[in-house]
This record gives C-alpha cells, sequence and structure tokens, in this order.
C-alpha cells in the first residue's frame, strides 16, 4: 500500500546520496586546485629568496668599511679600540705606522694632501674613524693638509706635546689614538684652530665614489 512518508523517506535518501557524491567531487576538484595554486608559489617563493641571498652579499662586497689585512678597519664602527703597537705594526704599512705610532712627521709639501681641494671625506688611516670634511678644508702655506674643524667630538683628541723643546697640543684619533698631527690657534675663522694633519695619516674618500 503507497505511503506517502515511505516515498519522502527513499526520496531524501537518494537526495543525500546525490549531495553527497557531489560533495566529494568538489572536495576533489579543491584540492586539484589548491595543487596546482600552491606548487608554482612554493617554487616562487623559493626562487625568491635564493635572489634576497644573492643581493645581501652583493650589498656587503661593494660596502667599504674594511681594509684588506687590517681587521680594525671601519668607516662605521665608532667602538673604541685599545691596539698593542706590535699589533698594529702587523696590519699597517711602515710608512703609516711610522707617522701614526711613533710620532714621525712626514717631510712638509710631499703628501697626498696639502693641496688638493676635492670634495669628500677624511678617515683615519689607521682605523677608518670619520675625522673630516672636505668644507673644512683651507689652503695654508704650512705644507701640510690643514683643516678648522673636526667632523666630530669623538673624531680627533688632544695631549700636551713638550718634544722637540716646543709645547705643542698633539691631535690623535679619537678612535685608536693614532698620531695624526697637531692642533694650532692660527687657523681661520669661525673656529681660528689650524689643524695641521699628516697626509699619510689621513685616508681620503671622494663624494663621487
Ligand atoms: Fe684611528
Amino acid at each position: 500500500m503507497y505511503n506517502p512518508q515511505d516515498f519522502n523517506v527513499k526520496s531524501s535518501c537518494i537526495f543525500e546520496t546525490t549531495e553527497l557524491k557531489h560533495s566529494k567531487t568538489m572536495k576533489t576538484k579543491t584540492q586539484i586546485f589548491s595543487l596546482c595554486f600552491l606548487i608554482p608559489l612554493f617554487i616562487l617563493q623559493a626562487c625568491g629568496q635564493s635572489a634576497k641571498k644573492t643581493n645581501t652579499k652583493t650589498v656587503v662586497m661593494e660596502n667599504k668599511i674594511s681594509k684588506t689585512g687590517n681587521p680594525y678597519y671601519s668607516n662605521t664602527d665608532t667602538t673604541k679600540l685599545n691596539v698593542s703597537n706590535a699589533e698594529w705594526k702587523k696590519v699597517l704599512p711602515e710608512d703609516v705606522y711610522d707617522v701614526m705610532r711613533n710620532a714621525d712627521t712626514e717631510r712638509p709639501f710631499t703628501g697626498k694632501y696639502w693641496n688638493t681641494d676635492e670634495k669628500g671625506t677624511y678617515y683615519c688611516a689607521s682605523c677608518g674613524n670619520l675625522l673630516f670634511r672636505s668644507g673644512a678644508k683651507f689652503a695654508s702655506s704650512c705644507g701640510w693638509p690643514s683643516f678648522f674643524e673636526q667632523d666630530n667630538k669623538k673624531s680627533v683628541v688632544y695631549k700636551n706635546d713638550n718634544s722637540l723643546g716646543m709645547e705643542r697640543i698633539e691631535a690623535l684619533c679619537g678612535r685608536c689614538g693614532g698620531h695624526l698631527g697637531h692642533l694650532f690657534d692660527d687657523g681661520p675663522e669661525p673656529t681660528g684652530k689650524r689643524y695641521c694633519m699628516n697626509s699619510i695619516a689621513l685616508d681620503f674618500v671622494p663624494d663621487s665614489k
């Protein structure tokens, strides 16, 4: 005998089975789509990471903050150095060592920078400390590169020097303590100072570089 309730139950079962099949098919399609999308994305990301690593390496190689054979040289590190003369002897060229660690003086009118006026920055030849900007350099008749002011208060420090029967003020690198030259009071305005430097104690980097 026909029972409308039976029909509803059967009909409902068939509908649910069809819906389940449809759902499974959709799930499979979604998984395939996800794989197709995710695998290329993963490959692209891997390539991107590889390219990023290469760029970082290039930047490090182009950064001029070190000098071959001198582990203390840096244009960016301002940490004070306490390195023995024996150690400096190993890493500095002989003529730089004689001036910077033995307070020797180069002959006037012979240094590299006594009559130059190129725009740029002067660093310590031993440790790379920032000493002077070219804007503070002036033409002096003394035969050594001369500046009227140091770049910042850590650039240069001073010590009384009574050697050679004279009372002078010795100018030393504020980071490594290396001898740079002397400080006099006969410079031009606005400071009236003259930082009389040895060219060999300076490492010049032009702005154009
Ligand atoms: Fe220095």
